[in-house]
């Protein structure tokens, strides 16, 4: 059976990140795979995360399993983080919440609950978006298409090419939407943007699906939810998948949520069964570290308010660098204004250079970028940005 198998590429970040390991440049940049960095290169274990864990060893008290929807408490914490504490949905007790293994697991989930919902259905997704989203829905047997979103050659939004789109999606098909910090663009709805999106799904009746796996990354933890909540105020039902990897550090854990609206708490209730069966057939339970970890920072005024003040800190270096990274590259007076970097948001941006600049930046400079350009912009330190600027100008030339 094995021995009839082809092999597969390799991913082609993980590729990436095993070449920047072997390469003994000690000027070597990594901007391939997307986790946030330190001005030392680190992913760090934030201090609210480490003081949470020090409380969990100290004083749990079971190993026994955690049951379907995991940690309730998580659940309920994880609801007010994403809707805020009073949104209309959350007290019409229309939300529903299941733990999941990371924000990949919440859209396994999610994938599994929408087959259940209607086989047919089609999820829409942005041209370009996180290429793990089209291989993860047709993995639960469910037809992939694109809509258009980012604008290659001006650097910003196609947003009435994508409103035409829209316009065409049929009542019961799904529509993924990056609630902030576009991957792989950066480029992101304005509040009027999601209200548009938002009266068109309440009109044309297709279900918007939300992925939130950068909350707090952009603007901050209030304003990178707000399309979402725009749409949640506005529409009957929708999903919505969100992740603890990047904003409390916590990727390996496998921590995140897929919530869904419906339009009242009886049908929620309902859905909500269909939806435990699908985590019952995949998984069983989630694992309890993350969403306990999770839970007991936002269960503490104390840890919640430096969680708060690490995630700014990691936010305004991701500002910063763009604005510095934007100014060293245009200073370069290359024939490319890179303005853009600044007006996008989150950890990506798409440097707009090609595949042969791309390797020559590899082979002669050790700066990885994947193929399509795709920077993380967390990569780039005070340190190297001159190197940086230097190398993509000669390559440029
Ligand atoms: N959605 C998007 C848009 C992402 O970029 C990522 C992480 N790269 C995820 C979901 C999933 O994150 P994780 O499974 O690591 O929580």
């Amino acid at each position: 059976m094995f021995s009839e198998l082809k092999p597969l590429p390799t991913d082609p970040i993980l590729g990436l990140m095993a070449a920047y390991k072997k390469d003994t440049n000690p000027n070597k940049i990594d901007l391939g795979v997307g986790v946030y960095k330190d001005e030392q290169g680190h992913t760090p274990v934030l201090k609210a995360v480490k003081k949470a864990e020090a409380f969990r060893l100290e004083n749990e008290t079971t190993k026994s399993y955690i049951g379907l929807a995991g940690n309730l408490d998580y659940c309920d914490k994880m609801e007010k983080l994403l809707l805020g504490n009073e949104h209309p949905a959350l007290l019409a007790n229309r939300i529903r919440t299941a733990q999941a293994p990371g924000g990949t697991g919440a859209l396994r989930v999610a994938a599994e609950f929408i087959k259940r919902c209607n086989t047919d259905a089609t999820v829409w997704v942005t041209t370009p978006t996180w290429a793990n989203h089209i291989s993860l829905f047709e993995a639960a047997g469910l037809t992939v298409k694109e809509y258009p979103y980012y604008d290659y050659e001006n650097k910003g939004l196609l947003f009435d090419e994508m409103i035409e789109a829209l316009k065409q999606v049929p009542k019961g098909d799904i529509v993924l939407l990056h609630a902030c910090c576009h991957n792989p663009s950066g480029m992101d709805l304005n509040a009027e943007q999601w209200q548009i999106v938002a009266e068109l799904a309440k009109d044309s009746g297709f279900t918007p699906l939300v992925d939130i796996a950068y909350q707090g990354f952009g603007s901050g933890l209030e304003e990178d939810a707000q399309g979402l909540r725009l749409l949640a105020a506005t529409v009957d039902e929708m999903l919505i998948c969100s992740s603890c990897s990047k904003n409390f550090g916590l990727y390996r854990e496998r921590i995140g949520a897929c919530s869904f609206i419906a339009k009242d708490a009886v049908v929620a209730d309902v859905a909500n069964s269909v939806l435990l069966s699908v985590v019952r057939s995949i998984y069983s339970m989630p694992p309890a570290h993350g969403a306990d970890i999770v839970n007991t920072i936002l269960g503490s005024e104390e840890l919640t308010q430096e969680w708060h003040q690490e995630l700014a800190e990691m936010r305004d270096r991701i500002n910063g660098l763009r604005s510095l990274l934007k100014d060293s590259l245009n200073a370069k007076g290359t024939s490319q204004d890179f303005s853009f970097i600044e007006r996008q948001n989150g950890m990506f941006s798409f440097l707009g250079i090609d595949k042969a600049q791309i390797d020559r930046l590899r082979e002669e400079y050790s700066i990885y970028i994947v193929g399509s350009s795709r920077v993380n912009v967390a990569g780039v330190s005070k340190d190297n940005i001159a190197y940086f600027a230097d190398a993509v100008a000669t390559v440029l030339k």
